[in-house]
């Protein structure tokens, strides 16, 4: 029993995500700030005070309050509601195609892991290692645990990524004598290559680049900063598992119908 298709659940899944997404609303603000994540109760950035319980309900407080600290008035950013949205969302898309099975708890805190490292490389651009370290292992062994993958291929996808990026930054590093690629972002795509075995790895390098591409040049038109403009690639990579997670399987399987050589 899946259970997927029981409306009621579907609403559970949703609201679950939203609770989740507040709690990753903490570690994106706490994270990088050396602050610890379960102490102090949260409070509001700007004038201190503890968020009461009624005010601190994932996503309708915030259109409630219409953005506001119900204290001092200050506008809460716009990433609180987006990331409860966003958890939500996925929590329950990954019920809808998992229904509740040890696999979806391992995916879905697959995904909580790439949503809090693509907000906070977008706002630090560090990916904090005490997110992408564990995620390695934590990748492997859910994976393979749940038998989703063997451990070779898990293994191999984990080297595959981490062991082709982390060359490409060093013969970068050679070359120009400074840091291109981020140890953060080789960090990042081994845990991705754990969980998605070396096909999601192409898929992920291949959707980061050129999306990362497409954005990074509409971002030069727009600024005329030229080639100087910092862009994360960590939110980027995030962004390529996710679609790979959904839409990879079927992507390959359209791609090899275009007879192209199986490898
Ligand atoms: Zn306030």
């Amino acid at each position: 029993m899946s259970y997927s298709h029981f409306l009621p659940f579907n609403i559970l899944a949703f609201v679950f995500g939203t609770v989740v997404g507040s709690f990753l609303n903490v570690v994106i603000y706490r994270l990088p700030a050396g602050k610890s994540i379960v102490k102090p109760p949260s409070s509001c950035p700007f004038c201190g005070t503890v968020i009461k319980p009624w005010h601190n309900i994932p996503l309708l407080s915030y259109i409630w309050l219409r953005g506001k600290c119900a204290n001092c008035g200050a506008v809460i950013s716009p990433r609180y509601p987006l990331v409860e949205l966003i958890t939500g969302v996925f929590c329950l898309a990954t019920f809808r195609r998992l229904g509740i099975q040890p696999i979806f708890f391992v995916e879905f805190t697959f995904i909580c892991l790439l949503i809090a490292i693509t907000f906070i490389d977008l706002e630090t651009m560090t990916i904090p290692d005490v997110l992408s370290l564990p995620g390695i292992p934590f990748a492997f062994l859910g994976s393979v645990l749940t038998g989703m993958l063997t451990w070779k291929a898990s293994l191999i996808g984990l080297l595959a990524g981490g062991g082709s990026f982390w060359l490409l930054s060093f013969i970068y590093y050679i070359i120009r004598g400074k840091e291109g690629l981020g140890g953060g972002d080789v960090k990042l795509i081994a845990m991705i290559g754990a969980y998605t075995a070396w096909p999601g790895v192409l898929f992920t390098v291949l959707f980061a680049s050129l999306v990362g591409s497409i954005v990074g040049i509409g971002m030069m038109f727009r600024k005329k900063e030229g080639l100087t403009t910092m862009l994360p690639f960590g939110p980027f990579l995030a962004m390529g598992a996710l679609c790979y997670l959904y839409w990879g399987p079927a992507f390959f399987r359209w791609y090899f119908s275009l007879g192209a050589p199986k490898y």
